[in-house]
Protein backbone atom coordinates (compact mmCIF):
# COMPACT_ATOMS: atom_id res chain seq x y z
CA UNK A 1 0.00 0.00 0.00
CA UNK A 2 1.29 3.65 -0.40
CA UNK A 3 1.75 5.13 2.38
CA UNK A 4 1.67 9.25 3.07
CA UNK A 5 5.25 9.77 4.60
CA UNK A 6 4.43 13.12 6.19
CA UNK A 7 2.29 13.79 9.22
CA UNK A 8 -0.14 16.52 8.47
CA UNK A 9 0.37 20.17 9.70
CA UNK A 10 3.96 18.36 11.00
CA UNK A 11 6.57 20.71 11.20
CA UNK A 12 9.66 20.25 9.73
CA UNK A 13 12.57 23.22 8.42
CA UNK A 14 15.42 22.84 10.96
CA UNK A 15 14.18 19.52 12.62
CA UNK A 16 13.94 17.41 10.16
CA UNK A 17 17.11 15.17 9.55
CA UNK A 18 15.79 12.90 6.94
CA UNK A 19 18.34 14.81 4.82
CA UNK A 20 21.31 14.33 7.25
CA UNK A 21 20.44 10.80 8.16
CA UNK A 22 18.47 8.43 5.64
CA UNK A 23 17.28 5.50 7.31
CA UNK A 24 15.91 2.75 5.71
CA UNK A 25 12.88 2.08 3.66
CA UNK A 26 9.91 0.41 5.89
CA UNK A 27 6.62 -0.44 5.71
CA UNK A 28 5.84 0.85 9.32
CA UNK A 29 3.34 -1.61 11.43
CA UNK A 30 4.63 -0.92 14.68
CA UNK A 31 4.42 2.56 16.63
CA UNK A 32 6.67 2.66 20.06
CA UNK A 33 6.12 5.43 22.21
CA UNK A 34 8.87 7.35 24.15
CA UNK A 35 8.44 10.61 26.47
CA UNK A 36 11.43 12.97 26.12
CA UNK A 37 12.07 13.47 30.03
CA UNK A 38 12.28 17.69 29.33
CA UNK A 39 9.98 20.13 28.64
CA UNK A 40 10.40 21.35 24.63
CA UNK A 41 11.57 20.16 21.32
CA UNK A 42 15.36 19.07 21.02
CA UNK A 43 17.79 18.57 18.48
CA UNK A 44 18.52 14.97 19.38
CA UNK A 45 21.96 15.51 19.13
CA UNK A 46 21.39 16.84 15.59
CA UNK A 47 19.36 14.19 14.48
CA UNK A 48 21.96 11.25 15.12
CA UNK A 49 19.08 10.04 17.76
CA UNK A 50 15.98 11.68 16.95
CA UNK A 51 12.21 9.58 16.44
CA UNK A 52 10.01 10.15 13.23
CA UNK A 53 7.78 12.63 15.05
CA UNK A 54 8.17 14.44 18.53
CA UNK A 55 4.57 15.55 19.64
CA UNK A 56 4.57 18.37 22.29
CA UNK A 57 1.14 19.24 23.89
CA UNK A 58 -0.06 22.21 23.54
CA UNK A 59 -4.19 22.65 24.36
CA UNK A 60 -4.10 26.06 22.47
CA UNK A 61 -3.92 24.13 19.34
CA UNK A 62 -6.74 22.37 17.18
CA UNK A 63 -5.30 19.00 17.82
CA UNK A 64 -3.53 19.14 21.47
CA UNK A 65 -0.42 18.92 19.57
CA UNK A 66 2.32 20.74 17.86
CA UNK A 67 3.90 18.05 15.67
CA UNK A 68 7.80 18.20 14.63
CA UNK A 69 8.98 15.69 12.00
CA UNK A 70 12.28 14.48 11.80
CA UNK A 71 12.20 11.46 9.25
CA UNK A 72 9.83 10.37 7.03
CA UNK A 73 7.43 7.67 8.20
CA UNK A 74 8.72 5.46 5.33
CA UNK A 75 11.95 5.54 6.84
CA UNK A 76 13.71 4.36 10.20
CA UNK A 77 14.70 6.71 12.55
CA UNK A 78 17.30 6.48 15.57
CA UNK A 79 15.54 6.97 19.11
CA UNK A 80 16.54 3.43 20.09
CA UNK A 81 19.38 1.32 21.08
CA UNK A 82 20.23 -0.89 18.38
CA UNK A 83 22.87 -3.42 18.98
CA UNK A 84 25.21 -4.81 16.76
CA UNK A 85 24.15 -8.47 16.32
CA UNK A 86 21.05 -8.43 17.87
CA UNK A 87 17.93 -7.50 16.20
CA UNK A 88 16.93 -4.46 14.15
CA UNK A 89 15.21 -2.32 16.46
CA UNK A 90 15.06 0.92 14.83
CA UNK A 91 14.96 -1.00 11.51
CA UNK A 92 11.94 -3.43 12.07
CA UNK A 93 8.87 -1.11 10.72
CA UNK A 94 8.85 0.69 13.71
CA UNK A 95 7.52 4.38 13.42
CA UNK A 96 8.88 5.99 16.54
CA UNK A 97 6.81 8.89 18.17
CA UNK A 98 8.82 10.84 21.02
CA UNK A 99 5.84 12.64 23.48
CA UNK A 100 7.26 15.66 25.28
CA UNK A 101 6.58 15.46 28.91
CA UNK A 102 8.13 12.66 31.43
CA UNK A 103 7.10 9.32 33.14
CA UNK A 104 9.54 10.02 36.25
CA UNK A 105 7.09 10.35 39.24
CA UNK A 106 9.87 12.30 40.51
CA UNK A 107 9.13 15.22 38.10
CA UNK A 108 5.54 15.29 38.52
CA UNK A 109 5.00 17.72 41.25
CA UNK A 110 7.97 19.87 40.59
CA UNK A 111 6.68 20.17 36.54
CA UNK A 112 3.09 20.65 37.81
CA UNK A 113 3.39 23.76 39.33
CA UNK A 114 4.10 25.54 36.16
CA UNK A 115 1.47 27.54 34.38
CA UNK A 116 -1.88 25.56 33.37
CA UNK A 117 -0.97 26.00 29.39
CA UNK A 118 1.49 23.37 29.83
CA UNK A 119 3.81 22.15 27.19
CA UNK A 120 4.83 19.50 28.97
CA UNK A 121 2.70 16.52 30.57
CA UNK A 122 3.39 13.75 33.25
CA UNK A 123 1.62 10.98 31.19
CA UNK A 124 1.09 8.31 33.16
CA UNK A 125 -1.61 10.76 34.61
CA UNK A 126 -2.29 13.67 31.88
CA UNK A 127 -4.98 15.74 31.04
CA UNK A 128 -7.69 14.51 29.08
CA UNK A 129 -7.36 16.57 26.18
CA UNK A 130 -3.57 15.05 26.06
CA UNK A 131 -4.50 11.25 25.92
CA UNK A 132 -7.35 12.74 23.28
CA UNK A 133 -4.77 14.21 21.14
CA UNK A 134 -2.58 11.12 21.38
CA UNK A 135 -5.42 8.80 20.47
CA UNK A 136 -5.94 11.38 17.64
CA UNK A 137 -2.19 10.87 16.47
CA UNK A 138 -2.73 6.78 17.06
CA UNK A 139 -5.75 6.97 14.84
CA UNK A 140 -4.13 8.80 12.10
CA UNK A 141 -1.46 6.25 11.78
CA UNK A 142 -4.13 3.49 11.91
CA UNK A 143 -6.26 4.93 8.96
CA UNK A 144 -3.09 5.95 6.96
CA UNK A 145 -0.35 3.59 7.70
CA UNK A 146 -2.17 0.73 8.64
CA UNK A 147 -0.93 0.36 12.40
CA UNK A 148 -3.09 -2.14 14.59
CA UNK A 149 -4.81 -0.77 17.64
CA UNK A 150 -3.57 -2.91 19.49
CA UNK A 151 -0.43 -3.56 21.98
CA UNK A 152 0.62 -4.68 24.83
CA UNK A 153 -1.31 -5.32 27.78
CA UNK A 154 1.35 -4.18 30.73
CA UNK A 155 3.26 -0.93 31.00
CA UNK A 156 5.07 -0.55 33.89
CA UNK A 157 5.61 2.09 35.80
CA UNK A 158 8.61 4.38 35.62
CA UNK A 159 11.52 3.90 37.31
CA UNK A 160 10.26 -0.42 37.50
CA UNK A 161 9.62 0.16 33.62
CA UNK A 162 14.06 0.33 33.43
CA UNK A 163 16.28 -2.33 32.69
CA UNK A 164 15.62 -6.05 31.93
CA UNK A 165 11.42 -6.47 33.31
CA UNK A 166 9.11 -8.76 32.25
CA UNK A 167 7.29 -6.54 30.37
CA UNK A 168 10.24 -6.33 27.80
CA UNK A 169 9.51 -8.53 24.85
CA UNK A 170 12.06 -10.89 23.59
CA UNK A 171 13.90 -10.82 20.35
CA UNK A 172 11.15 -13.48 18.61
CA UNK A 173 8.30 -11.16 20.28
CA UNK A 174 9.82 -8.46 19.04
CA UNK A 175 10.30 -9.53 15.84
CA UNK A 176 6.52 -10.81 15.68
CA UNK A 177 5.31 -7.75 17.03
CA UNK A 178 2.62 -5.55 15.14
CA UNK A 179 1.10 -2.67 16.83
CA UNK A 180 1.72 0.17 19.58
CA UNK A 181 4.12 -0.24 22.28
CA UNK A 182 6.74 1.55 24.58
CA UNK A 183 10.08 2.04 24.51
CA UNK A 184 9.80 0.00 27.87
CA UNK A 185 8.67 -2.78 25.93
CA UNK A 186 12.09 -2.91 23.04
CA UNK A 187 14.30 -5.35 23.49
CA UNK A 188 18.52 -4.60 23.37
CA UNK A 189 16.93 -1.36 24.87
CA UNK A 190 17.15 -0.54 28.98
CA UNK A 191 14.90 2.56 29.09
CA UNK A 192 11.56 2.81 30.90
CA UNK A 193 9.80 5.30 28.74
CA UNK A 194 6.85 5.97 28.61
CA UNK A 195 6.36 4.38 32.11
CA UNK A 196 2.50 3.55 33.05
CA UNK A 197 0.41 5.40 30.36
CA UNK A 198 -3.37 4.33 30.68
CA UNK A 199 -3.04 2.25 27.74
CA UNK A 200 -6.51 0.81 27.40
CA UNK A 201 -8.01 3.95 28.21
CA UNK A 202 -6.00 5.72 25.00
CA UNK A 203 -6.52 3.06 22.83
CA UNK A 204 -10.50 2.88 23.56
CA UNK A 205 -10.48 6.39 22.47
CA UNK A 206 -8.29 6.02 19.02
CA UNK A 207 -10.98 3.12 17.94
CA UNK A 208 -13.82 5.14 18.97
CA UNK A 209 -12.15 7.83 16.53
CA UNK A 210 -11.67 5.25 14.38
CA UNK A 211 -15.16 4.16 14.21
CA UNK A 212 -16.53 7.31 13.72
CA UNK A 213 -14.54 8.83 10.82
CA UNK A 214 -15.19 5.18 9.18
CA UNK A 215 -18.82 5.96 9.76
CA UNK A 216 -19.67 3.01 12.12
CA UNK A 217 -21.58 2.99 15.28
CA UNK A 218 -19.03 1.05 17.04
CA UNK A 219 -16.64 -1.08 16.86
CA UNK A 220 -18.10 -4.32 18.01
CA UNK A 221 -16.03 -6.46 19.99
CA UNK A 222 -13.99 -3.45 19.68
CA UNK A 223 -10.84 -5.79 19.45
CA UNK A 224 -10.71 -6.28 15.83
CA UNK A 225 -7.27 -4.99 14.00
CA UNK A 226 -8.10 -6.93 10.50
CA UNK A 227 -8.26 -4.47 7.50
CA UNK A 228 -11.37 -3.13 6.08
CA UNK A 229 -11.64 -4.41 2.44
CA UNK A 230 -10.95 -1.71 0.37
CA UNK A 231 -13.03 0.67 -1.04
CA UNK A 232 -13.25 0.88 -4.98
CA UNK A 233 -12.74 4.25 -5.80
CA UNK A 234 -15.30 6.12 -7.59
CA UNK A 235 -15.05 6.53 -11.17
CA UNK A 236 -12.63 9.62 -12.61
CA UNK A 237 -14.69 12.39 -13.41
CA UNK A 238 -12.81 13.91 -16.04
CA UNK A 239 -10.01 16.45 -16.26
CA UNK A 240 -12.51 19.17 -17.52
CA UNK A 241 -13.42 18.92 -13.88
CA UNK A 242 -10.66 20.33 -11.77
CA UNK A 243 -8.53 23.39 -12.60
CA UNK A 244 -8.54 27.61 -12.33
CA UNK A 245 -12.46 28.45 -12.15
CA UNK A 246 -13.96 25.02 -11.92
CA UNK A 247 -16.17 24.56 -9.17
CA UNK A 248 -18.32 21.62 -8.38
CA UNK A 249 -18.55 18.63 -5.88
CA UNK A 250 -15.20 17.06 -7.52
CA UNK A 251 -13.27 19.72 -6.29
CA UNK A 252 -14.60 19.25 -3.02
CA UNK A 253 -14.09 15.12 -2.95
CA UNK A 254 -10.81 15.46 -4.25
CA UNK A 255 -9.79 17.97 -1.49
CA UNK A 256 -11.64 15.82 0.99
CA UNK A 257 -9.24 12.87 -0.34
CA UNK A 258 -5.76 14.69 -0.17
CA UNK A 259 -6.46 15.61 3.34
CA UNK A 260 -7.05 12.27 4.35
CA UNK A 261 -3.89 11.11 2.51
CA UNK A 262 -2.12 13.67 4.58
CA UNK A 263 -1.90 16.63 2.85
CA UNK A 264 -3.87 18.84 4.78
CA UNK A 265 -1.37 21.41 5.70
CA UNK A 266 -1.65 23.14 1.81
CA UNK A 267 -5.21 23.90 3.26
CA UNK A 268 -5.58 26.89 5.34
CA UNK A 269 -9.43 26.80 5.35
CA UNK A 270 -11.06 23.44 4.68
CA UNK A 271 -11.20 21.38 1.14
CA UNK A 272 -14.00 23.52 -0.72
CA UNK A 273 -16.34 23.10 -4.08
CA UNK A 274 -13.98 25.86 -5.89
CA UNK A 275 -10.43 25.27 -7.28
CA UNK A 276 -7.70 26.73 -5.78
CA UNK A 277 -3.67 27.17 -5.28
CA UNK A 278 -4.67 24.89 -1.62
CA UNK A 279 -5.99 22.21 -4.30
CA UNK A 280 -3.35 22.56 -6.46
CA UNK A 281 -0.28 22.50 -4.30
CA UNK A 282 -1.75 19.50 -2.25
CA UNK A 283 -2.47 17.05 -5.25
CA UNK A 284 1.20 18.58 -6.77
CA UNK A 285 2.72 17.35 -3.24
CA UNK A 286 1.02 14.19 -3.97
CA UNK A 287 2.01 13.58 -7.43
CA UNK A 288 5.64 13.99 -6.16
CA UNK A 289 5.56 11.78 -3.46
CA UNK A 290 4.35 9.09 -6.01
CA UNK A 291 7.11 7.59 -8.67
CA UNK A 292 4.19 6.79 -11.04
CA UNK A 293 2.80 10.49 -10.90
CA UNK A 294 6.16 12.35 -10.62
CA UNK A 295 6.61 13.10 -14.42
CA UNK A 296 3.73 14.91 -14.73
CA UNK A 297 3.63 16.75 -11.16
CA UNK A 298 1.27 19.43 -12.45
CA UNK A 299 -0.73 19.82 -9.52
CA UNK A 300 -4.34 18.83 -11.90
CA UNK A 301 -5.82 15.05 -11.37
CA UNK A 302 -5.33 12.69 -14.28
CA UNK A 303 -6.84 9.10 -13.45
CA UNK A 304 -3.81 7.55 -12.46
CA UNK A 305 -3.74 10.55 -9.80
CA UNK A 306 -7.18 10.00 -9.05
CA UNK A 307 -6.93 6.28 -8.87
CA UNK A 308 -4.08 6.07 -6.30
CA UNK A 309 -5.59 9.07 -3.94
CA UNK A 310 -8.67 6.75 -3.84
CA UNK A 311 -6.73 3.14 -3.29
ZN1 LIG B 1 12.63 6.42 24.78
Amino acid sequence: MTIPTLYPDAIRGSHFYGDRYEGDLMTPNVLALHTTEGTDIVSYSNGAEAPNLTAKPNMKTKKGFTVYQHFLLNRSARALVNAPGGVETNTCNVVQLELIGTCDPAHKKTWGKLKADVDYIYWPDAPEWAYDALAELIAWMHLNLGIPLSGPDEWLPYPTSYGATKARMTFTEWNAFKGICGHEHAPENYHGDPGDIPFAGILAKAKAIVAKILGKGGSGGGTSTKPKPKPTPPAFPGRDKFGPGKTNKYVKQLGDRVVAKGYGRFYRVGPSESWGNADRNAVRAFQLDHAELRGDADGLPGPATWKLLFS
